[in-house]
């Protein structure tokens, strides 16, 4: 299983880090060593004094593909929810500006955190709200609809460069608000008014 990941895909995010609007989408791999495991808690990491939450709409594949087109791609995914991209932010910052690979800053154990999955089939994937609290406080929102590329294209276009396998996992990106975490916060991921993720801290 492979989590592919896209940066950049909305707007006020891409400005808020300093970025223009891209004109292709910005992929990056996690490995399955990154999804944290379920009920336990994120351990903040030695490397980083810094580590940002970034909520967004995850999917799961659900058959193989390779070179999909547009028009087909949602058959790909079945299911959806809300995840965490942890971002180990100053390291991403200080590799950045060399132009080095970030993932020691992206893809690092228990980076990926995905909520409780629910079935494509009961949304609209062009009209899904998410959101994310820290602390019962409102930290990010977003929807679907304000994705500078969509579900469709993101497939379409990570299957050109990598087979995508079933279970395999997309992150989608994530909308503008992006802060840091600390020792024993709890944040909780909204899919549309349903809590469907909540992570601990420590
Ligand atoms: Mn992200």
């Amino acid at each position: 299983m492979k989590i592919i990941c896209v940066g950049r895909n909305y707007l006020a995010h891409a400005q808020e880090l300093g970025h223009d609007k891209p004109t292709e989408p910005v992929l990056f791999l996690k490995p399955d060593t990154a999804l944290k495991r379920k009920n336990l808690p994120f351990f903040l990491p030695d490397f980083s004094k810094e580590v940002h939450y970034e909520a967004e709409l995850v999917f799961r594949i659900c058959k193989n593909g390779k070179n999909i087109d547009e028009r087909f791609a949602l058959r790909y995914v079945d299911q959806v929810t809300v995840g965490i991209d942890f971002t180990a932010r100053d390291l991403q910052r200080r590799l950045q500006q060399k132009g080095l690979p970030w993932e020691i800053a992206k893809a690092f154990d228990q980076s990926a955190c995905i909520g409780e999955w629910r079935p494509l089939s009961l949304f609209r994937i062009d009209d899904l709200s998410f959101h994310l609290t820290r602390n019962h406080k409102l930290v990010q929102q977003g929807n679907s609809a304000c994705m500078i590329f969509s579900v469709s294209q993101l497939i379409a276009y990570a299957s050109r460069f990598f087979l995508l396998l079933e279970g395999d996992l997309l992150f989608t990106g994530t909308p503008q608000g992006v802060g840091p975490v600390y020792a024993n916060d709890i944040l909780h991921g909204y899919l549309q008014q349903e809590c469907v993720l909540e992570c601990v801290v420590k």
